[in-house]
This record gives C-alpha cells, sequence and structure tokens, in this order.
C-alpha cells in the first residue's frame, strides 16, 4: 500500500537517507528503530514530504507522491495523519480548538467540526477535557489530544515520531494500546519510528532497522526476537531480552554453557527434562525467560551441561533438532 523506492535524503554534507526500499502493508503497523541519527526521522517525513527525497518515489496506493505539485501533495497529506514527540500542539487553543485547527484547515463547516470534535475526544478518552488548554494536561493526555487531531480528516495511515519517547512506562504502554486499537478498529495503517525495542516489541508486526540512513534488517517482529540477524537488531533484542550472562559465571564454568531459543510451541514443551532422561547429562539452568511477543511464546534459556563430551555432543544435538535455535556460549563447540 506504500512503497518506498530508492528513496534517498541528502543534505549538504550528510546522506540521512540512503537508498532505502520498503513496502508497508495495509493495515500494518510497522517499526522503524535506529539509535538517534540513523535517518529515521527523515524518512518518516519523506512519506508525507514534509522532506522531498532527493531521490526515489514514494507511492501510496500507487500514487507517486513525489510527482506530485506542492498544492495536491498538501490535499494528499490530509489521509496522512502525524504525531510528535512533543505534541505540537497550540499552548493558546483549547483542546476542542487544537483539533479543530485540522479540520478547519481541511475545510469543514462549523457544524462537521461541532460533531467530529467530540466523536474524536471520545475516541482517544478525553471526553471532558474539550475546553481545557494543553498546559493543563498531562503528556500522556497532550499525545491523546496529539492522535484525535491526526485522527480528525480519517486519514488511512498514521505517521508516529518517537510518539511515546517523552512518556513515562505506564503512559507509554496505555499509549500504545490505543494506537493498537486504532489500528484495529479504523483499519489505519501506522507506521511509528522509535529507538525502544519495547514499543517495537509491543505493538509492531513488522519491524525495518535502520543505520547510517539504510535499512539493515526488516523482518517480522517475533523473528527478529528468536533471530536476530546483524548485530546491530541483537543489540536492540538484548535491551527487553537481555540474558547477558555475568563474566563470573561464565569463568567459574565446568561445563558446556548453551543458550536455547524456545519458538512458538516448543517454548512450553519439556525439552530439557527429556534431554535429561535420554542422555547421561546433568544440567544446571543459569537463567531464562519466556516473553510473549503478539501473543506467541519466546522462551530462552541458558544452562550449563556437564558429563562425558560425546554425551554432551548428543544432548546439544538432540535440543537443536527439537528446538530451533541452540548456540553454545561456552565450552564443547
Ligand atoms: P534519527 O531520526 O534516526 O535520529 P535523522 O533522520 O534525524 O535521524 O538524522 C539523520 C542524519 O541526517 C543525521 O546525521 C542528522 O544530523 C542529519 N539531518 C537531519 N535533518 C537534517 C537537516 N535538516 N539538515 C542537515 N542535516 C540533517
Amino acid at each position: 500500500m506504500i512503497g518506498i523506492e530508492n528513496v534517498t535524503k541528502r543534505y549538504k554534507h550528510v546522506t540521512a537517507v540512503n537508498d532505502v526500499n520498503l513496502t508497508i502493508r495495509q493495515r500494518e503497523i510497522f517499526g522503524i528503530i535506529g539509535y538517534s541519527g540513523a535517518g529515521k526521522s527523515t524518512l518518516l517525513r519523506c512519506l508525507n514530504l514534509l522532506e522531498r527525497p532527493t531521490e526515489g518515489k514514494i507511492l501510496i496506493d500507487g500514487k507517486d507522491l513525489t510527482a506530485l505539485s506542492d498544492r495536491d501533495v498538501r490535499k494528499e497529506r490530509q489521509k496522512i495523519g502525524m504525531i510528535f514527540q512533543h505534541f505540537h500542539l497550540i499552548s493558546s487553543k483549547t483542546v476542542f480548538d487544537n483539533i479543530a485547527f485540522s479540520l478547519k484547515a481541511a475545510g469543514k463547516t462549523k457544524e462537521e467540526i461541532k460533531k467530529r470534535v467530540p466523536e474524536l475526544l471520545e475516541m482517544v478518552g478525553l471526553s471532558d477535557r474539550g475546553d481545557h488548554y494543553p498546559a493543563q494536561l498531562s503528556g500522556g493526555q497532550k499525545q491523546r489530544v496529539g492522535i484525535a487531531r491526526a485522527l480528525a480528516n480519517e486519514p488511512k495511515v498514521l505517521l508516529c515520531d518517537e510518539a511515546t519517547s517523552a512518556l513515562d512506562p505506564t503512559t507509554t504502554k496505555s499509549i500504545l494500546q490505543l494506537l493498537k486499537t486504532i489500528n484495529e478498529t479504523l483499519g489505519i495503517t501506522i507506521i511509528l519510528i522509535t529507538h525502544e525495542m519495547e514499543v517495537v516489541r509491543d505493538i509492531c508486526h513488522r519491524v525495518a532497522v535502520m543505520e547510517n540512513g539504510k535499512v539493515v534488517e526488516l523482518a517480522d517482529v517475533y523473528d527478529i526476537f528468536a533471530n536476530p540477524k546483524t548485530a546491530l537488531s541483537k543489540q536492540f533484542v538484548q535491551t527487553v531480552h537481555s540474558l547477558a550472562l555475568p563474566e563470573r559465571l561464565l569463568a567459574a564454568r565446568k561445563g558446556t554453557i548453551v543458550q536455547i531459543i524456545f519458538q512458538g510451541d516448543s517454548a512450553e514443551e519439556a525439552v530439557i527434562s527429556e534431554t535429561l532422561r535420554q542422555f547421561d547429562v546433568s544440567a544446571n539452568i543459569l537463567h531464562g525467560q519466556i516473553s510473549y511477543i503478539q501473543d506467541r511464546p519466546l522462551g530462552t534459556l541458558i544452562i550449563e551441561m556437564t558429563g562425558n563430551h560425546a554425551e554432551v555432543q548428543q544432548a546439544i544435538d538432540y535440543i537443536t533438532k527439537r528446538t530451533n535455535l541452540l548456540e553454545v556460549l561456552a565450552g564443547v563447540a
């Protein structure tokens, strides 16, 4: 539904986005993650042509936005809502008028505005706050106003620029839940940029990992947690799914330390106890956790196996067959 084709954005001395190609599906929540300076924000702003790509095309429902005049772009932009880290509300206007502002800009009549704003306020859980000013609201409430304003003209796409980065963890969860509900009930495609892997884990369906203006990895969110391919993705995964073993434990090991990833159903199977029954090895659990990503279990376990070399190797082969991934962290290779 949204095509990013060979998009490059160059500033004088910097190539902020470097030949990016992505297809974003209708109704998906698509995350773009990367460290600061990776080019996420520039890429997001290229999508609604707040930044004109230096090269490449932005296709929305087959229409190439880069081929349109500025006037036509402004019209198309109404179909693309956007929310920001720092909300960008007008401090001198009430919540009602902040939302009404984008309806007015789209040429809606007073009657239409009077009818639409309360609907939007209800959608974001702020029905009783229409006459408040931004300064009277919490960060989470301000972002809810931002969301209501972004949805005012019934966009097909919502762009979220670090929308929860200025919020505390509990408020972040509630805003993410609201975005998820909007995606599910209104069928709006959401593209969000973030540097937080929790955000990706909690609501995204797919994710692109960016570094130096390029997409270095593109995957379903479950798969990136189960099997991150690049060092950068591994770093991001470890920020929420970390099982780093203290050096002390690794140094003091007597046996072979393996990390096992259990995907889907195998997360709930008793693979370890079956291994111990079948092979003459003993196992000591050093670390473990099960996370649920898009309601699918993803388990990680680090165990130390001791026993005769051949038996340990056979046990490793058996676990590798039964689970999806096993990595030897120390000991028998
Ligand atoms: P991110 O959102 O991942 O932090 P940005 O897209 O903001 O990354 O920035 C990518 C690179 O482009 C950075 O090196 C940044 O300094 C540069 N950049 C962004 N906007 C401009 C601009 N308007 N003029 C010059 N350089 C810019």
